[in-house]
């Protein structure tokens, strides 16, 4: 497998590379140069999801891992299902928070641990090094945890994520470092991009990112959109729309290389909060993110996606136009409104899942399959959906577990010299 920087076209790489490296010259994003082909989709539908996503991602890697090689990957970090929930006619949920951590994440981390496992030279360092707003900090937590010859440093904004998701990864120790940043999730992202610039530290310590930029993340979760399809009613996979709650951009990505993979949807809707950079970009035509706005949906408070030039080069490498997607960006207290909609009717979601929902049936036309993503299971936001629904939902066990346990967090200001000095304890 090849891939080509988005910002220098003339540095290629291998997904070894690509993967290790996380972004390229310039902190460019890296892009396949080819996307397979994976023959008769239907037949490929009719497979289990293991088999049928090392068939995807094997296809997409090459000659660089075997295909036994990247079965066992799979079969490691796929060991959860992503079933579809039938919320009301025409209108189905894909239920991504089945993992350790509850959350979509899960299946981008641990697919990234096994990949970055695979194409690690034996005895070089390794620091991987990632900014969360929430939920990708748990999953790759998790997904590391105990592989002793790799380290993990986590920043995230110290206050801006829930009590519960902090325990969930703050408190295991070991070889993961996490560290609560004066500032928001965009500081805590620029400091990751100001410490993959400095050449110099990059290769002491060894620096890979984790988080949704890296390549095999974004491969992983390729693979749970032709799952959602595959449990689809054959009657109702024509016309397909699907709506994904999005902040970085990822997911969408994700869907839409599904989709140029052969995966018959016909319509992507962009769902966003308050940080609605993309919704307006989609509307006007400029970009102008604004400062990031804390919401109810937190893991969406990103006004200056990354991932977004990897859906700009996708689209028009396939000649698809922009105007396409479909878009709409919800308040917090339309965020409530839908959730209490929604358990009216039986289906208890949280505000990412509500989000799309929301957009969704906005938007579906008569004679169209409604998809949206949930992201994560309820109880992740527990304090918010109790809230707004008026009830004392249960903790899964990794959450009840976790919530008891101390918090072993770095303070740190918003500081690159601080971040380099964390950076360099980990790998003493
Ligand atoms: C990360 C996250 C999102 C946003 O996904 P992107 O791929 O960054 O767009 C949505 N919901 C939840 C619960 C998340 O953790």
């Amino acid at each position: 497998m090849k891939l080509y920087n988005l910002k220098e076209h003339q540095e290629q790489v291998s997904f070894g590379q690509a993967v290790r490296q996380g972004l390229g010259r310039n902190q460019g994003l890296f892009f396949p140069s080819e996307l397979p082909d994976l023959g008769d989709v239907d037949a490929l539908l009719e497979m289990d999801f293991v088999s049928r996503s090392s068939k995807i991602l094997s296809a997409f890697i090459g000659e660089e891992l075997t295909s036994e090689a990247v079965n066992q990957m799979v079969g490691n970090a796929f060991q959860f299902p992503a079933p579809l929930a039938k919320v009301k006619d025409g209108v189905y949920a894909l239920e991504l928070f089945h993992g350790p951590t509850l959350a979509f994440k899960d299946f981008g981390g641990r697919f990234m641990a096994q990949s970055l496992a695979a194409v690690s030279e034996k005895d070089g360092k390794v620091t991987i090094l990632t900014a969360t707003s929430g939920d990708t900090g748990a999953a790759v937590a998790h997904a590391f945890y105990g592989m002793d010859n790799i380290k993990v440093v986590i920043l995230y904004p110290k206050g801006k994520i829930s009590p519960l998701q902090e325990k969930l990864f703050c408190t295991l120790g070991r070889n993961i470092t996490t560290v609560a940043v004066e500032g928001t999730f965009d500081d805590c992202q620029a400091l990751v991009k100001a410490s993959f610039d400095d050449e110099q530290l990059r290769q002491d310590v060894g620096l890979n990112s984790a988080n949704s930029i890296n390549i095999s993340r974004l491969m992983a979760q390729i693979c749970y959109y032709f799952e959602a399809v595959a449990q689809l009613p054959k009657a109702q996979r024509e016309n397909l729309v699907i709506s994904v709650p999005s902040g970085n951009f990822g997911n969408l990505t994700a869907g839409l290389l599904a989709k140029s993979l052969g995966l018959p949807v016909k319509r992507f809707i962009v769902a966003t909060n308050a940080n609605d950079t993309v919704p307006r970009y989609l509307q006007t035509g400029e970009w102008a993110p604004t400062s990031t706005i804390p919401t109810i949906s937190n893991a969406m408070d990103v006004s200056e996606p990354n991932n977004w030039p990897r859906i700009e080069e996708l689209c028009q490498l396939k000649g698809w136009g922009l105007n396409e997607l479909g878009y709409g960006a919800v308040t917090d207290e339309q965020t409530a409104e839908t959730l209490r909609e929604m358990n009216a009717d039986g289906y208890l979601c949280e505000p990412h899942g509500a989000i799309a929902y929301r957009v969704l049936n906005e938007q579906l036309q008569d004679g169209e399959t409604g998809l949206f993503l949930c992201t994560a299971h309820p109880a992740k936001f527990k304090e918010v959906v109790d809230e707004i629904l008026e009830l004392d939902i249960d903790l899964p066990a990794p959450l009840a577990k976790h919530g008891a346990m101390e918090l072993l967090s770095l303070e740190r200001d918003n500081d690159f010299e601080q971040l380099k000095a964390v950076l360099r304890s980990v790998q003493d």
